[in-house]
Parts: C-alpha cells; structure tokens; sequence
C-alpha cells in the first residue's frame, strides 16, 4: 500500500510540472512569435534559425514532366517519383518506395551514408516504367528532402549546421549536402541534377499548396518536430538579396530548437537532454517528438520503478536501456481500450521483460503515457498559434479568410490522442469564430510530391 502511495506521488508530482494551461501556452505562443522577429531580423538573432529557403514561389499547378524526390529524414529514406501533367492531368502517375536506413549509417560516415542513398536511387531509377516519359536528351532532375539544419546558399545547395535525431556523422557539417549528394550519384553513374534542396517543412508546404490554396505554414510531427510558412520578404530584415517577383519567402523555423522558461521541463527531461547528442539543442523538440515521448516515459517509469517498485521488487533490467520504449508502443499502450488493459501488459511483458503487471500499475502506466503525449500535443498548438498569431491569423479577420496548416509525420499520423488533444487545443486557444477558419489537413508524405514539384518549378529547362 505504500508502494502505491509513493507512485501516485511521482505521478502527482509529473502531472504538476508539465501543466500546459492555457495561459502558459499563450506565454509559449508569444515567445514563439517573439522569437521568429528576432530571428529574421538578424543570423543567429534567435534560438529559431529562420533559415530562408530561397523558395520564393510555391507550386502553382502548371508543373510538367518527370520528376524524381528524394525524402531523407529520420527513420526511413523514400524515394519518389512523379509524372506531372500540368494544370489539366495534375499527377498522372507516381510511384513510391520507402528504404529503412542501418542505424550503423546514422552515426558511421557520410560517404557511406550517402552512397547507401544513392545506389537505394538507382536501383529505383531502374525500374522506372513505360508510364513516365523523360524527353529525349533530358536529364533526369530530383528534388532533395534532407530533413535536417541546413544553412541554405540558394535553392539547390546549402551547407549543414548540425545533425540531429540520433544522426551524428562526422565531416558532414560544414559542407554542401547537394555536393556530396552529388558525387554519390557520379559514383552510381546515375545522371541526375538536384535542382531543389528543401526540407520537410518546405516540401509538405509546397505539395499542401499544390492540393489547397489556402496553405500557410506546415509542421512536421516526425521523428522529429519542425514547421515552415510563408512570409513577406519586406518583412524579413536580414534578407539582403533582390526582393523576389512574388514578395514572398518561405522560411524554415527549425523550430525544433526552440526554448523558453515558459516551457514545462522535468528533471526526466533535463537528464534525457543531458544523456542525448545533442545536450542543450532542441529542447522543444525532446518535449514534443516521436523520437523523445516514448523515452521519457520510460525515464519516468524507472523513477517508479526505483523508489515505488511499481512493477516489484527487483527492477526490470531492460527499463534501464535508453530509447528501448519507442513512441509506438507508448501509443499502443495509451490507446488500450480493454477493461483489463491486456495490451498494456503484453507490451511492458514484450518490452521490459515484465512478466507480469496488476491492473493498478498497468493503469498507472497510461496515466504516464497521457501526461507526456498531452504535455507534447499541447505545446506543439502553442507553436503553431505562434505562427499565426505572426501571420495575424489568430484574431478574427474582416474577410473570412482560411487559413490551412499543412501537417505531415508519423506521429501525428498515427498517435490519436496526439492529434486530437492538439487539435482540440488549438481550437480552445483559437476561440469559435476564428477556429472556424482554421483547418488543419494531414498532408500525408506531402512533403515528397512536394519536392518533387519544386524540382519542378527550378527545372533547368524552364
Ligand atoms: P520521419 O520523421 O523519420 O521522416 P515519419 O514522419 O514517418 O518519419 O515519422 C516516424 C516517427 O513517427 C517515428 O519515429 C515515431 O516516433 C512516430 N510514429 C510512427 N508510428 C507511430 C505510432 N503508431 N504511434 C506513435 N508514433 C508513431
Ligand atoms: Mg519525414
């Protein structure tokens, strides 16, 4: 019976520090939008990069022809290719295939990372059928998604500023991933031109655009978390090049390393960062993304473990292995409908090696699980109301205008709790007359005909 009582504190305790009222989000929310002046205002003015994408112009549905993309994100690699039809056929033909990545590559060299992409590529490119149509004499031209901070020098080239998501590889930062993309594919004798290098938040906001015109921003709920929108180019002081035709920039947050004290941290927090690639980078991030909700849980878990001995006596052995509770399970655990939580136990059993767990504890377990997701979820509305609220969008407007946030990744994909407590958040902060122009639209691998399209419109032959 103590035991019990003891745990119930953690979990009291937990509960109270990752509190995310509504007040405390709009302190978040403020901060965001604080940030994102100071970021355009000046390089390194802000812990949000602000990177401009050098996408001055999104996809406006005219596109045609062949076209190759390639996603590199997190977890998996796809590759992608498209035949466009213009404004009349739109996408006539696409085909797709998804390449899990050898953790040994996420952390070996990036010579070896890159041929492993590019010989995935070729083969790919091998297959391609009598569907697609490459003039004669054409090159084939791709679309580079590489989901990580990269300091942009024009639409197809830009240097890495750090790896993250468990990536670490030494001699990339600091050099042209086109470039190094680039030799990969001479190496493969693949002859093909990047022509656009974006990233996730770009892509899905260009193929959001091309499915709905309404589109402004896009956010990644991933591996990892990020978002882009478009901006005023006079709106951006640090900008000193020519102001593009259409006025428009679209910026690319990297808002995964946002930070603020208003952010509810834990010690489970504070000691995962400090354990992690990357100690004091991406704090939002390690409180919001699939990488990270299901490794505090299990930080949380142990605490249990250790001074309540939740789950016995003897503490299981493998809840002391970082990241062995991934995201997906924590979900599966979480959406347990069954009155004895049957799932609950079959995975701390199949996971932790815990043989077996009473109801009470198993109870116990999702209420974790919902503190952590729920803490994640709203945070990430907090975000987005950011951007809006830097848009104008968060009051209501004399046109009834809509506003469309484009959001792709498997967490928000697969995770309902996740996506229906960020949506019912946002709606709460939004109020009824504005929420009833904002929409929010899965853009489900966007992000992929999204580069695709921008390899496109940056064609060499335009
Ligand atoms: P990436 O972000 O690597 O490009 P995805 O968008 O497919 O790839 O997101 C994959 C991530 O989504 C996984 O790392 C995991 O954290 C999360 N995820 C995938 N499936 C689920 C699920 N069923 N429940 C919760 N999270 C999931
Ligand atoms: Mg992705």
């Amino acid at each position: 019976a103590k035991r019990w009582g003891r745990a119930a504190a953690v979990l009291r305790d937990l509960e109270e520090r990752c509190a995310a009222p509504p007040a405390r989000l709009r302190q978040v929310a403020d901060a965001v939008a604080v940030e994102m002046h100071a970021g355009l205002a000046s390089e390194g003015g802000s812990k949000l990069g602000m990177i401009i994408s050098y996408v001055d112009s999104l996809p406006s549905g005219q596109e045609k022809g062949l076209f190759y993309a390639l996603d590199l994100g997190g977890t998996n690699f796809r590759v992608l290719r498209v035949q466009l039809g213009g404004k009349e056929g739109r996408v006539v033909k696409q085909e797709c295939e998804e390449i899990s990545i050898p953790t040994h590559l996420m952390t070996g060299s990036s010579h070896e990372l890159f041929d492993f992409i590019a010989a995935a590529l070729a083969k790919f490119v091998a297959s391609e059928g009598e569907d697609f149509h490459l003039p004669e004499g054409r090159q084939r031209e791709l679309g580079f998604t590489f989901s990580f901070p990269v300091k942009q020098s024009s639409i197809a080239s830009g240097t890495l500023i750090k790896w993250t998501k468990g990536f670490s590889i030494d001699g990339t930062v600091g050099e042209d991933v086109v470039a190094e993309l680039s030799r990969a594919l001479d190496c493969q004798g693949l002859d093909m031109k990047v022509t656009a290098l974006v990233n996730d938040t770009i892509g899905t906001l260009a193929g959001g655009r091309y499915d709905d015109n309404d589109v402004v921003a896009a956010v990644i709920l991933g591996t990892g978390t990020n978002a882009a929108y478009v901006e005023r180019a006079n709106a951006i002081p640090k900008w000193h090049g020519l102001l593009p035709k259409s006025g428009d920039m679209v910026i690319n947050m990297e808002w995964g390393n946002f930070r603020s004290t208003h952010l509810p941290l834990t010690e489970f927090d504070q000691a995962l960062d400090a354990e992690s690639l990357n100690p004091g980078e991406q704090i939002y991030e390690k409180l919001i993304s699939g990488m990270y909700l299901g490794e505090i849980v299990r930080r949380v878990l142990l605490k249990m473990a250790q001074e309540a001995s939740l789950f016995g006596d003897d503490i299981p052995p493998k809840l002391k292995i970082p990241f062995i509770l991934t995201t997906p399970h924590m979900s599966m655990m979480h959406h347990d409908r069954s009155p004895d939580l049957r799932t609950v136990g079959v995975e701390l059993r199949d996971i932790l090696g815990i043989q077996s767990t009473s109801l009470k504890a198993r109870r116990l377990v999702v209420a974790v699980c919902d503190i952590v997701a729920k803490r994640g979820a709203r945070l990430a509305a907090a975000g987005i109301l950011g951007i809006l609220k830097k848009l104008g969008r968060d009051i209501p407007g004399s046109d009834k205008q809509r506003t469309v946030i484009a959001i792709d990744g498997g967490l928000y994909e697969h995770y309902t709790v996740f996506s229906e407590t960020l949506e019912s958040t946002l709606r709460d902060m939004l109020g009824d007359e504005v929420s009833s122009s904002v929409v929010i639209k899965l853009a489900n691998d966007g992000s992929g005909i999204g580069a695709a399209l921008l390899a496109a419109a940056h064609s060499q032959y335009l």
